[in-house]
């Protein structure tokens, strides 16, 4: 039997008192990606392997970070999961005598919110709603459809007059 699902750590904080001189690798899983909309759901939490390295008086911190969504095709509507990989992850913060952690938590989320396509494709070659008897109707992106369909009326329109 599997355990509970361990509850995952909603901070990313690093001890600055603590962390070893020649930097030290940290990994670990945070959930901090709250993102409660419709089309953009992630499960699970940010997975990191950051190098944390304090150099004169700043922290340096660099690695990779991923996270899994759900989202919905812009072309075909439908939900897909995928992988979204930010591995070029790197912020430096300011350290005196008096700094004990340093919270990476609202960058890490940042980091990954920038990085969700704004047109997200369930695959490359997806051909869009093709057979759209086969498809399961999704309001959602009808909704945008009426919208386009209105404004070409008004154009149309405003042409004649
Ligand atoms: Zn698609």
């Amino acid at each position: 039997m599997a355990e509970p699902s361990e509850e995952l750590e909603r901070e990313l904080v690093i001890d600055v008192s603590r962390l070893d001189p020649e930097g030290e690798i940290l990994e670990g899983e945070v959930d901090c990606v709250d993102l409660d909309e419709e089309l953009v759901k992630p499960f699970g939490g940010v997975r990191y392997r950051l190098r944390a390295q304090a150099i004169g008086s700043e922290l340096l911190v660099s690695g990779r970070l991923e996270q899994d969504f759900e989202l919905v095709c812009s072309r075909c509507g439908r939900d897909f999961d995928t992988t979204i990989v930010v591995d070029d992850f790197a912020e430096s913060y300011e350290l005196d005598e008096k700094t004990s952690e340093i919270v990476l938590t609202s960058d890490v989320r940042d980091s990954i919110i920038l990085q969700l396509p704004s047109y997200p494709v369930c695959d490359e070659a997806c051909a869009g709603i093709e057979m759209e008897s086969a498809m399961p109707a999704d309001d959602r992106w009808n909704a945008l459809d009426k919208i386009e369909e209105q404004r070409a009326e008004r154009n149309q329109n405003h042409g004649k007059s």
